[in-house]
């Protein structure tokens, strides 16, 4: 089959043979590649139309606990200035987000105990007490399913966790051996079934990825069925054990961005900050490619540039969240349009979602 046919049929029965997604993945000429952004871009243009959603993102912890290899904010290093937002300071973003137009924040941190279960709880009540109309997203990492309920019951909506590989041996090779694939995936099971909208994910061109380790990140996906997919480029860090290691690619995220929307019409796909950061217009050319969110950054100015997961991270630009007509002007220059509102997932929860 030639790979023009093999694209509809992906975008027919959403699915492919493991040989098949590898050819997509690995062979397509660059004309090959533009009919299959144009037929994601189709398909996420009859499903979200050309709306494209934002979400602000308050980075508001880069203390982490874990050592995963690839990461600026691991616990070794040593060299990273390390800083804490206030349950104030936090509100204090929303508040400011809220102004210009987000009705999202993403809460997202290294994995940091000395946010505990109902500190944490306490801030997700005051930021949903004051903006009823808002949804809620966490994205901190690993922890027990009481303090996930929790957080749920405080009026968090939706979680980020990227699984980051769903291949086992790749995985080891990502983090220490204190980290496992099995416990990633149950959080992501628990967080399902208590009712969140929930997101997984993964990077592309990590160290050791192979081609395999893609199609099984899409076969559990498949199995997941999250709501929310996040993916970006592998981008090295001088202070990781990583550091010599080459980035990923911007053109193959660009194809398993269009792949994910072939298979998951209804999922929301962000153009994230490592592709905006690998290419100037990279989230631009995300969204000709199938992603239909944008999450601009809301963290107060003095610590973004903390929070280094990759070198050279774009944070004090016009990605930022107040940046809003500049990020509204790159929007509209690709034909799309930003909206005020929760952006919701188009996909009905695999599990009904719980009432709190
Ligand atoms: N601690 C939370 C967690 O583990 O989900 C959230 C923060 S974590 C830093 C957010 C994401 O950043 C990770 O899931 C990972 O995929 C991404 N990331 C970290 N280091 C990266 C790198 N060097 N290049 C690209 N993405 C990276």
């Amino acid at each position: 089959m030639k790979n023009v046919e093999i694209i509809k049929k992906l975008e027919r029965e959403r699915n492919l043979t493991d040989k098949e997604f590898a050819r997509v993945i690995e062979t397509l000429t660059a004309t090959e590649r533009e009919e299959l952004f144009a037929r994601a871009r189709a398909v996420r243009e009859r499903e979200y139309g050309k709306v494209v959603y934002i979400r602000g993102l308050i980075e508001f912890t880069n203390y982490c606990k874990n050592d995963c290899y690839y990461c600026g904010i691991r616990k070794s290093n040593k060299n990273a200035e390390r800083y804490r937002l206030t349950p104030e300071d936090i509100l204090e973003c929303a508040r400011e987000g809220y102004k210009l137009g987000f009705r999202t924040f993403v809460l997202q941190g290294g994995e940091d105990i000395r946010f505990t279960k109902d500190g944490l709880a306490e801030i997700i009540f005051s930021i949903k007490k004051e903006f009823p109309d808002c949804a809620v997203t966490l994205s901190v990492g690993e922890r027990c399913r009481e303090d996930y309920q929790c957080w749920y019951e405080a009026g968090a909506d939706r979680y980020l966790l990227r699984h980051e590989t769903a291949d086992e041996e790749h995985y080891k090779k990502l983090h220490p051996a204190s980290m496992s694939l099995a416990a990633r995936k149950k959080c992501l099971y628990d967080l399902r079934d208590i009712g969140y909208q929930v997101g997984a994910g993964f990077m592309v061109g990590s160290p050791g990825q192979t081609v395999e380790s893609l199609i099984k990140d899409l076969r559990f996906l498949q199995e997941l069925k999250p709501h929310m997919i996040g993916i970006g480029p592998f981008l090295s860090h001088q202070e990781t054990p990583f550091a010599e290691e080459k980035n990923g690619s911007f053109e193959t995220t660009l194809v398993l961005l269009s792949i994910l929307r072939l298979m998951f019409p209804g999922v929301l796909l962000p153009a994230t900050t490592a592709l905006g950061t690998i290419e100037s217009d990279g989230r631009e050319k995300g969204l000709l490619a199938g992603a239909n969110v944008v999450m601009p950054n809301l963290s107060p100015v003095h610590v973004r540039k903390k929070y280094e997961l990759y070198d050279n991270k774009i944070c004090t630009g016009e990605e930022s969240a107040q940046s809003t007509d500049s990020l509204r002007a790159r929007i509209e220059s690709v034909g799309y349009h930003l909206v005020v509102g929760r952006g919701d997932s188009r996909i009905s929860p695999l599990t009904v979602s719980k009432s709190k």
